[in-house]
This record gives structure tokens, C-alpha cells and sequence, in this order.
């Protein structure tokens, strides 16, 4: 089947594909809240029923210490062509504020091209729309040229508690040479992309001590050193009038972008002046030398994200505190490493911190960087069939959080992974009137059944 009477068979299926979806968005699979425990469990066993509607086999429902996770493959394609896992996530996010919805958020309506209902986008949308692409393959076309080994958990929005042992107990069965996942967005409406890095973290905590209990500053303030007054001044030093961290081998290890990545950022739509006005600011800061979206995503950051100590009650009081705190968060590129960071971090602030104060810090929380190569087999046949769906050639982007479960996948599978998503950040994921637009989730379903095609046909190519 060539690619217009694929695009022709999605058109013929639109209102059974939004009747299916809509049977799906419509339990109310709240993983956080154990009220909907029994929701999520139903949810789980609509789709192992819709796992095994598709075609594939070996479908189970597996329980963990927390919510099930539904597993199904279909391997057909022999021991030569390339296995893919695919990971999605039937849970969803709450709901409140409700009044804050058009429609309920457990009955999905379709308005203006667009599916609303919460869990639309993130991520049950996007795990039908994979179900649907194998569904081609399975029964229409009737082949599927390589192995798939389909992964959906229930706890993704709960921080994935249970995924790693699960991955671990399961190593054979999800063994795979590639792993894609679609749960994440498009750059923009109509400028299809692919993420292939992701932002690393290291969370730090400052405690500054000075006097052993709140003084007078009226009887001590001038000669007993301050805390919150130290620690602004340790804040400050932490990064230069260029905007560039003052962390002795911060950027050590920091890979520089490439003439090619620079070249790409640029290329990509991107409007500083509309940039500023959304968000209230006279003007955009950071490091010298890099544009907004390199900064935001390519180039490490240092932010302080909570700040306290002394009187911060309402009106005046004459205090001269002894103690004051800062939370400090950076967030990492490849090849930083948090601990190496974190480690880099304590010994700077110890040694700018004023003498007359103690100084201790805390490493609360860290996270690896992660790059896959524009290169891998899974980037570059995701790049083809986006193309081909979506009539223009996708971006390549990196972006600026972190999505700990790639870490995953990469360490305990050791397979590159592949983040396939063709949600937008407008559509309200995790927000009143979440939706998905509908011209995406059929663009979405072609160039998923295009990824496994791709994927067989330059498998065994030398040019990747
Ligand atoms: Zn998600």
C-alpha cells in the first residue's frame, strides 16, 4: 500500500477511530488520587481488549505494587529485523479545577477539529494513535516488518514508583533495539519535530548560619554578620555579568553545540519579541552568545527557586535572623553529570561564603542529562516518516525539563529511545480543557505505521 491509500484508509476510519478513542478518554484513570483505583484497573483492562482488537498477542495485564501495566507484542519479522518497544501511559493527570472545563473532562467531545477531554494529549491520544498505526499493519496491510513489543504503564503521572523494577524483572520479554515513546510535543502547530536531548538537573540546598538565635539588629546589626545579607552575596557570585556560571570546571564537560545544531536553532520559529511580551518581562537574560531556545535547552542554567529566613511576616520587624536558606536548582547538559556537579557546587559555596558565617549544603535531588544521536536508525526513521506524514521535513529540538523515564529505558534496556510525540504544549496537557487535534492524530497514526517501514527498510543500511 503506497502512502496516499494509507492516508485515504485513515480518512475512511475517522468517526470509528474517534468512537474508539472516545470509550478510552472516558474512564477516568486518575493514578494519583485512590478513589479512582478501580477506574485505573478498568482502564487498563479496556486496553488490553484494544491491544488484542489491533492484533497483538501475548497481551497480559501485569501487577505491580501499584497500578497494572499492559503489555502485548507482535513477532513476525524474524530474527533479523529490528524489535521496538513502544511506552505510553493510560493515566491521567486530575482534573481540578473543574469549572474550569467547557465540558466535563471524563466526556469527550469533539469541537473545532479537536478531541477535548482530560488525558486527550497526555497520553491516551498518542498511545491509540500507536495502537492504530499497528492496527494498519496487522490488518490491513497485512505485514509488519518488524518486531513490536508494546509497554503502557499506569503510574507515569505518579512518577513511573514501580516501572524500574518492572523493566528489571522483565529484561528479556522487553528486550528491544529501540524504544519509542510518544508523550511528548511538537515544536509547534504545523512544525513537526523530534526531541532528541533532554535537559539533566542537580538540586542543591544552602543553610547559612550566623548568630546562635534571632538577634536585635538595632543592639547587634553592623557588627554580627547577617545570614540572609551572606547569602545574597553567595547568590549573586554564583554567575557573572555575562550571564555564565562562576563554578570552577562547570563547563567542563559540557558538550558545545555543533555548527549543524546551531544552524538548526536558528532555523526554527522562534519571535523574542512575542516571547517577551507573553510573558511580562522587559527582555530575555542568560548566558552571552546564545540565542533564547539554545539557552533554554542546550546550555545549562542556575536558578534559585526558593529563597527564605528572617521576618517575612506582614509589617516590620527589627530582625537580625540566624539562619537563612536558599533552594538552588541547575539544570544540566550532556556530558555534566549531577553528582560530579553537585560536588562542584558545595565546595564553591564553602569557599565564597563569607568567614563570619557557617555554610552548609545539600544535594537534594539529581538527574542525567540525556543526547541520543541524530544518527540512530530510530531518529532517522522517525525523521522519514514524519516527513512523509506531515509534508515537510521534522525539526530536530532538544528540550529543556527532563523525562527521567528515557534514563531508564537507556540504562536498563540499553536501547536508544526514540520521543515521537505530535502533541502541542497549547493543548493543555495536565490543564482544564486539555485536548488533541484531530488533523495531528491521523498525521500522527501515518507516521506511526511509516516509523515501523522505515525503520525495517534502513535497518540494515551501512549510511546510519
Ligand atoms: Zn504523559
Amino acid at each position: 500500500m503506497d502512502n496516499a491509500a494509507l492516508q485515504q484508509y485513515i480518512e475512511q476510519q475517522q468517526t470509528r477511530y474517534i468512537e474508539e478513542l472516545k470509550e478510552f478518554l472516558r474512564i477516568s484513570s486518575i493514578s494519583t488520587s485512590p478513589q479512582h483505583a478501580n477506574d485505573v484497573y478498568q482502564c487498563a483492562e479496556w486496553l488490553a481488549h484494544a491491544a488484542k482488537a489491533v492484533g497483538l498477542e501475548n497481551v497480559q495485564i501485569f501487577p505491580t505494587e501499584g497500578h497494572p501495566v499492559v503489555y502485548g507484542d507482535y513477532i513476525h519479522a524474524g530474527d533479523n529485523a529490528p524489535t521496538v518497544l513502544f511506552y505510553g501511559h493510560y493515566d491521567v493527570q486530575p482534573t481540578d479545577p473543574l469549572n474550569l472545563w467547557t465540558n466535563p473532562p471524563f466526556e469527550p467531545t469533539v469541537r473545532d477539529g479537536k478531541i477535548y477531554a482530560r488525558g486527550a494529549v497526555d497520553d491516551k491520544g498518542q498511545v491509540f494513535m500507536q495502537l492504530k498505526a499497528l492496527e494498519i499493519h496487522t490488518k490491513v496491510i497485512r505485514e509488519l516488518p518488524v518486531n513490536v513489543k508494546v509497554l503502557i504503564e499506569g503510574e507515569e503521572e505518579i512518577g513511573s514508583v514501580h516501572l524500574e523494577k518492572f523493566l528489571r524483572e522483565k529484561l528479556h520479554m522487553l528486550a528491544a533495539d529501540t524504544v519509542l515513546i510518544s508523550d511528548t510535543a511538537m515544536f509547534a502547530d504545523e512544525v513537526p519535530s523530534i526531541c532528541y536531548g533532554l535537559r539533566g538537573l542537580c538540586y542543591m540546598e544552602i543553610e547559612v548560619t550566623g548568630p546562635n538565635r534571632d538577634l536585635h539588629s538595632g543592639v547587634f546589626g553592623g557588627a554580627v554578620a547577617n545570614p540572609a545579607n551572606a547569602l545574597a552575596k553567595i547568590l549573586a557570585a554564583l554567575t557573572d555579568s555575562y550571564g555564565r556560571i562562576t563554578i570552577p570546571g562547570f563547563y567542563d564537560d559540557v558538550i558545545p553545540l555543533t555548527d549543524e545544531e546551531r544552524e538548526q536553532y536558528r532555523s526554527l520559529p522562534h519571535n523574542e519579541e512575542e516571547y517577551c511580551r507573553e510573558l511580562e518581562i522587559p527582555a530575555t537574560d542568560g548566558e552571552f552568545g546564545y540565542s533564547t531556545l539554545e539557552k533554554t535547552s542546550a546550555r545549562p542554567s542556575l536558578d534559585v527557586n526558593g529563597l527564605w529566613g528572617g521576618y517575612t511576616g506582614e509589617g516590620a520587624k527589627t530582625v537580625l535572623p540566624s539562619k537563612a536558606y536558599a533552594k538552588v536548582s541547575m539544570r544540566l547538559v550532556p556530558n555534566q553529570n549531577p553528582q560530579d556537579i553537585a560536588h562542584k557546587f558545595e565546595k564553591y559555596v564553602v569557599q565564597i561564603a563569607p568567614p563570619t558565617v557557617r555554610v552548609r549544603v545539600r544535594a537534594l535531588h539529581g538527574g542525567r542529562p540525556v543526547i541520543t544521536p541524530t544518527r540512530s536508525k530510530g531518529i532517522q526513521a522517525a525523521m522519514r516518516a514524519m516527513e512523509q506524514a506531515f509534508g515537510k521535513k521534522p525539526f530536530l529540538t532538544r528540550e529543556g525539563g527532563s523525562i527521567p523515564i528515557v534514563l531508564l529505558f537507556q540504562d536498563i534496556l540499553n536501547a536508544p529511545v526514540v520521543l515521537m510525540g505530535v502533541g502541542l504544549n497549547t493543548e493543555n496537557p495536565h490543564s482544564p480543557d486539555e485536548h488533541f487535534t484531530l488533523k495531528n492524530l491521523y498525521r500522527g497514526i501515518l507516521a506511526s505505521a511509516l516509523f515501523y517501514k522505515e525503520l525495517a527498510s534502513i535497518w540494515h543500511s551501512d549510511k546510519y
